[in-house]
């Protein structure tokens, strides 16, 4: 398969094998980085300075080079007397009804801190985060993370522009950071697509009914392609093979060989190429370009909680699409087979929507009318679903 796009090679690296890369280079750093502060520590960053000083030299230097001289004394009096009294920071001017995850935390060890057992002198005793909190922490320095730019599907661009060059334009969609320890089924969850959204029930009888069940919901099949090898989503029992229909041209047109795996692997399981285009592909065509494009140990500076990842970097704004007959709202409905209308398929925002097709809460005509997903469904993440135990 390297043969026919081997065009590509030319921007990609060579293939890494990613997880013994970073085992290798985790050692690496430990030995020689000396990030914990001992005296051994000490020794080794003047072996690696070439100095060879006389300890009175090095304590004065340790002086002036230390970071407590930045800090002024009012502030480390403030932060003396918040330790003593156990204070939590709480943003001000949230709602009690806000539901976000880190508000409660920060609750939960405000309530925690209030009651916090204390000695005779008053001073709180030495407090221990609840388990909860300390679960699934990162060691920075032994894992890492990989970053993956995600492409429009080539379906989403303009037609005048894929008949004026046949080079199909690529758009960014997202980059999405994600821990080596992750698997290809967390990056689904924050792969997002209105092919996803879209919804398939015809409800124009009843337009106040809530859509039940999006494509996402009715058809979760779908499929990773990465240096010859098919990452199959198997983990609802019904999902569909997307790879075999594939393997059986390839057979018929002698290409190959390719493997097949599923997508619990995890990411530190490739061995591949940054810089060279693979496959998502999911709702039976829907064909996005993913490139791995970087990689890095996860250091004191990243967010450490294993929950906060896979994580989208970035995320090309979505523009809505504007009804069709005032031009003004963003499209709620996509109506078709309408008999009093010239286009088979009519894109209407809520209020011309109703306005045009019903009186008195009932429908005028013959028509079919499906819920187009907008913008705020369009930017939030994808919860994932059960998965087969
Ligand atoms: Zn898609
Ligand atoms: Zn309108």
């Amino acid at each position: 398969m390297d043969q026919v796009y081997k065009i590509y090679d030319r921007q990609a690296s060579l293939k890494i094998c990613i997880k013994d890369y970073f085992h290798e280079y985790s050692e690496l750093i430990k030995s020689t980085m000396c990030y914990e502060n001992d005296k051994q520590s000490e020794e080794k960053i003047f072996q690696l300075m070439g100095t060879d000083l006389s300890q009175s030299r090095i304590l004065l230097m340790k002086h002036y080079c230390s970071i407590d001289n930045l800090t002024l004394p009012v502030e480390a009096a403030i932060t003396e007397e918040r330790e003593k009294l156990g204070y939590v920071n709480i943003p001000e001017r949230i709602l009690d009804n806000v539901s976000l995850e880190t508000i409660k935390v920060l609750k939960m060890l405000s309530k925690e801190a209030s009651v916090k057992p204390r000695n005779q002198n008053g001073i709180p005793i030495k407090y221990d985060k609840p388990k909860s909190i300390d679960n699934n922490l990162i060691k920075p320095y032994e894992e890492f993370l990989v970053y993956i730019r995600v492409y429009e599907p080539f379906k989403s661009q303009p037609r005048s522009l894929k008949y004026r060059t046949n080079i199909p334009t690529l758009k960014l969609k997202s980059v999405v950071s994600i821990l080596g320890s992750q698997t290809f089924y967390e990056l689904r969850q924050k792969i997002m697509c209105q092919s996803d959204l879209s919804i398939t029930k015809e409800i124009s009888e009843n337009p106040n009914q809530r859509p039940e069940s999006m494509a996402k919901d009715v058809y979760p099949s779908g499929f990773f392609y990465i240096e010859d090898t098919f990452y199959n989503d198997i983990s609802i029992p019904t999902n569909v093979d997307y790879s075999n229909i594939i393997l059986d041209w390839a057979a018929a047109h002698n290409i190959g060989p390719f493997e097949i795996a599923t997508m619990d692997a995890p990411i530190n399981s490739l061995y591949t190429k940054f810089g060279f285009p693979w496959v998502y592909q999911h709702q039976g065509c829907c064909e996005h370009l993913i490139v791995l494009t970087d990689a890095r140990l996860v250091t004191v500076d990243d967010v450490l909680t294993q929950s906060a990842y896979p994580r989208i970097e970035k995320i090309r704004p979505v523009s809505g699409k504007n009804c069709i007959y005032c031009g003004i709202f963003n499209v709620h409905w996509i109506v078709t087979e309408h008999d009093r209308i010239p286009h088979d398929t009519s894109y209407f925002c809520n209020r011309c929507f109703r306005s045009y097709n019903y009186v008195d809460g009932k429908k005028v005509g013959n028509f079919k009318a499906y819920s187009y997903p907008c913008i705020s469904q369009l930017m939030p993440i994808i919860r994932r679903p059960n998965k087969k135990s």
